[in-house]
């Protein structure tokens, strides 16, 4: 019989390279479901950030020495393992940045600030992370743009058959996320992206909490921009980057100035680098490009479709088993989705929820999750997050049932 990608995969092996996963909290066994907000480091990557600083460390593209020019081409290849690993055309279509939350910053500023204008209109979802609305909301009141919402659903989908009505001539952006971090719904980027085109609008995919955990080729989904963080793919905090498509960022202005980003300066005025170059003013991140790519490395190495596949098993156990507890409500699609459970119980506000459950080593996450508007659609004060990741065990999900059926008893 055929066997799928993640029944190949020796799943214990890969949890021994994760350090961490030996601590233990408040006395108990730590039980990590906290991947959503940031992931895990495997030995690998923190071997590589060691390794640079151990022999390597110097700043990039300046010196005319030996480590200078080991640190810029490790960075520099970095940046091609990172274009790769997106399915980018070219590797100057890829700026480093601190991560998803900058990269959307840039699009507003540099591309926003060139061309949108009074009038024109920011399409955006009601599930979006704040990272991917404050700044649009930012841009409107600096340009007198407007922002138009596509609904979310009771479900935790998007109320798709409203889009004919948003995306209309005016609307210059079309920006949402790929797997919502709230709900775990999957949106049908590439259509999203086609429907956007078709009406002359760009758009901006922020894949915060896809780019690690199923396969993502931008070419593919035909996106304009797009958005995400290392850290939440087993990569350091501090690094992420922004795709952008080559003729795009060639017409955007800077935003950030200093150096590394200019050809030449006199007291009055500067020239500026080609892109990816001109967004990267000041000593960039070089230690976390390294560590990043070697979090691609490690993730390629076990392939997406396997991660995707045993995840999503893992996300179907957990809302199987968390059903069966009392007074409980899931949040999200019952279909294909990405392995991000959000809950809430009536027996408990998710705060004191999740203070439960840490006192017993089990990190879940509880609040509002950077979706404050999401959640007051919804009527809830927050919900409980638990999001797994490829060294997640359903061991791990039979002891946070236990632990929440205790909490449904110690709290009515
Ligand atoms: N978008 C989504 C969907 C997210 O889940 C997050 C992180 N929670 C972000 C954006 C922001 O990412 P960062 O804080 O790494 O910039």
């Amino acid at each position: 019989m055929h066997q799928v990608a993640s029944e190949r995969t020796d799943w214990n092996a890969i949890r021994e390279e994760f350090p961490i996963l030996r601590e233990h909290a408040h006395g108990h066994p730590l039980i990590y479901f906290d991947n959503a907000a940031t992931t895990q480091k495997p030995r690998a990557v923190i071997d590589a950030l060691r390794h640079y600083y151990e022999h390597d460390n110097a700043n990039v593209h300046r010196g005319l020495h030996e480590l200078s020019a080991r640190a810029t081409e490790a960075y520099e290849r970095s940046r091609q393992r990172v274009a790769q690993y997106l399915g980018a055309a070219s590797a100057d279509e890829l700026v480093f940045t601190r991560g998803t939350t900058e990269s959307i910053n840039l699009v507003a500023y540099a591309w926003g600030g060139k061309f949108v204008h009074a009038g024109d209109v920011i399409l955006l979802t009601e599930m979006e992370h704040h990272s991917n609305l404050v700044p649009w909301q930012l841009l409107a009141a600096r340009t007198g743009a407007r922002l138009r919402f596509v609904p979310v659903n009771e479900d935790g989908t998007l109320a798709l058959e409203q889009l004919d009505s948003l995306l209309t001539s005016e609307v210059k952006l079309f920006a949402f996320t790929h797997v919502s971090n709230s709900l775990g719904t999957i949106n049908p980027v590439a259509d999203l992206c086609q429907r956007a085109r078709a009406v002359g609008a760009r758009t901006l995919v922020d894949a915060a909490q896809s780019v690690g955990h199923l396969p993502v080729n931008v070419q593919e989904l035909g996106c304009d921009f797009l958005a995400f963080s290392g850290h939440k793919m087993c990569g350091p905090t501090g690094i992420g980057a922004l795709y952008g498509r080559a003729a795009i960022l060639d017409s955007m202005p800077p935003w950030h100035g200093g150096g590394e980003m200019i050809v030449s300066v006199t007291l009055e005025k500067s020239t500026f680098k080609k892109p990816p170059y001109r967004f990267e003013a000041g000593t960039p991140n070089i230690a976390g490009a390294i560590g990043l790519a070697a979090a691609i490395d490690y993730i390629e190495r076990i392939g997406r479709p396997a991660i995707f596949e045993h995840d999503a098993r893992l996300a179907a156990y957990a809302m199987e088993h968390l059903a069966e507890l009392p007074g409980m409500r899931i949040l999200g699609p019952s279909g294909r989705r990405g392995a991000i459970v959000g809950f809430v119980m009536d027996a408990a506000h998710p705060h004191d929820l999740t203070t439960f459950a840490d006192q017993r080593g089990l990190a879940l996450r509880g609040g509002h999750h950077c979706n404050q508007p999401l959640m007051r659609k919804f009527g809830l004060p927050g919900t409980t997050r638990a999001s797994f990741y490829f060294y997640n065990t359903t061991a791990e999900i039979d002891r946070m049932i236990d632990i929440l059926r205790d909490a449904a008893r110690f709290f009515s």
